[in-house]
């Protein structure tokens, strides 16, 4: 599935005081797409102020009215080390 994130690029755009600054997508690794059989922290609310959280598969918001602000998590590893 196309990272949403990133909108399949692999890497974000920042805009910033006339600036551009460019940083890989965490949420796809850089590879623009997300798995589906990996589960992600995911957030939306209804445009009413009332949020949801899911974690799960990659949701297919696209062009969906009932996802508002939808976010898409990176992945975070338990298995990274000392750090946490
Ligand atoms: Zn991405």
């Amino acid at each position: 599935m196309i990272c949403y994130n990133c909108k399949g690029n692999g890497f974000l755009r920042f805009k910033w005081e006339g600036e551009e600054s460019i940083e890989q997508c965490k949420v796809c690794n850089s590879s623009g797409e997300t798995k589906e059989n990996l589960h992600y922290q995911q957030y939306w609310d209804d445009g009413a102020g009332s949020p949801s959280f899911y974690y799960g598969p990659p949701l297919d918001v696209e062009g969906d009215k009932g996802f508002k602000n939808y976010k898409i998590y990176p992945i975070k590893s338990r298995y990274n080390g000392s750090q946490g």
